[in-house]
């Protein structure tokens, strides 16, 4: 049995290449016993609309891709992840930290000439506040992952496109660093939500695009550090515009809200995918 789940942010419209995870992920959950949910990603209250929700479902509708009801919306589900902030916390698996950006860019790693890497989630955390004595009660500054204290070394996740990917604690502090756990304004981050969201529903396989490669390895290590299970993945071809950039909600021109009113069909945008 198969449970795929399409999690996208209403925080602008969906894209060809939201069109095509969610067409993806539904095309291999057709079987009777399978299962299509939707979630919407809505946690950070500043940027989530409820027009761009609505267009979402309006969208998947015009495309015929049908899911499950009800929808799973990460507004209603904080309680749950500050639980498992508190569980984090307590097994100091996460820091404490105040640094801003440009705080950052000065402490930056001084085998980059002066220039933080830049990992996933930004320029590489330098490890400025790591080494900050831990309080008993959880602070409100954000709260970076303690890549330090995982005691497990060796990680690996089966990807539909990859095979097997496997990655050590090492890569993970080089390349990615210690990436937010709980932002400071909104008290929680996709990496760990969307780990407790795919546990929670039950989710087998995950569709997405090949940029979240990178952040799977933070879920992976999310999920062994909460006992989760880890599901298949599935990290698809970019959809690029015609000068070969990924595409981002900010281009409007290629949303698919655009296409429909350009008088675009479901086929035409289907038949860009094959
Ligand atoms: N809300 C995320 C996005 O829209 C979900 C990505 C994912 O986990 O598949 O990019």
């Amino acid at each position: 049995m198969i449970i795929e789940r399409f999690a996208p942010s209403p925080t602008g419209f969906l894209h060809l290449g939201h069109a095509y995870s969610a067409y993806l992920g539904y095309k291999s959950a057709q079987n009777v016993e399978d299962k299509f949910l939707l979630r919407i990603e809505d946690i950070d209250f500043n940027r989530s609309k409820k027009k761009y929700e609505n267009q979402i479902y309006s969208d998947l509708h015009w495309l015929g891709i049908k899911y499950e009801e009800p929808v799973l919306l990460q507004s209603t589900r904080l309680i749950a992840y500050n639980n498992k902030l508190k569980e984090l916390w307590n097994c100091r698996h996460l820091f404490a930290c105040n640094c801003t950006r440009k705080d950052i860019e000065i402490s930056a790693a001084p085998q980059e000439n002066g220039v933080p890497l830049a990992g996933p989630d930004g320029k590489i955390y330098p490890g400025t506040c790591l080494s900050n004595h831990q309080p008993l009660d959880m602070p409100e500054d954000a709260l970076r992952l303690n890549m330090h204290n995982i005691k497990k070394n060796n990680f690996y996740f089966d990807d539909m496109e990859f095979g097997k990917v496997s990655f050590t604690k090492k890569d993970v502090i080089d390349n990615i660093g210690s990436v937010i756990i709980a932002r400071k304004d909104i008290g929680i981050s996709y990496h760990l939500s969307v780990v407790l969201d795919d546990a929670f529903q039950g989710i087998t396989h995950v569709t997405r695009g090949a940029d979240l490669l990178e952040a799977t390895k933070i879920h992976v290590i999310l999920q062994h550090l909460l006992g989760l299970p880890t599901p298949i993945y599935r990290h698809h071809r970019l959809i690029r515009d015609n000068t070969g950039r990924r595409l981002a909600k900010r281009d409007d021109s290629k949303s698919i809200k655009s296409y429909r009113e350009a008088g675009f069909t479901p086929k035409d945008i289907i038949s860009m995918f094959d």
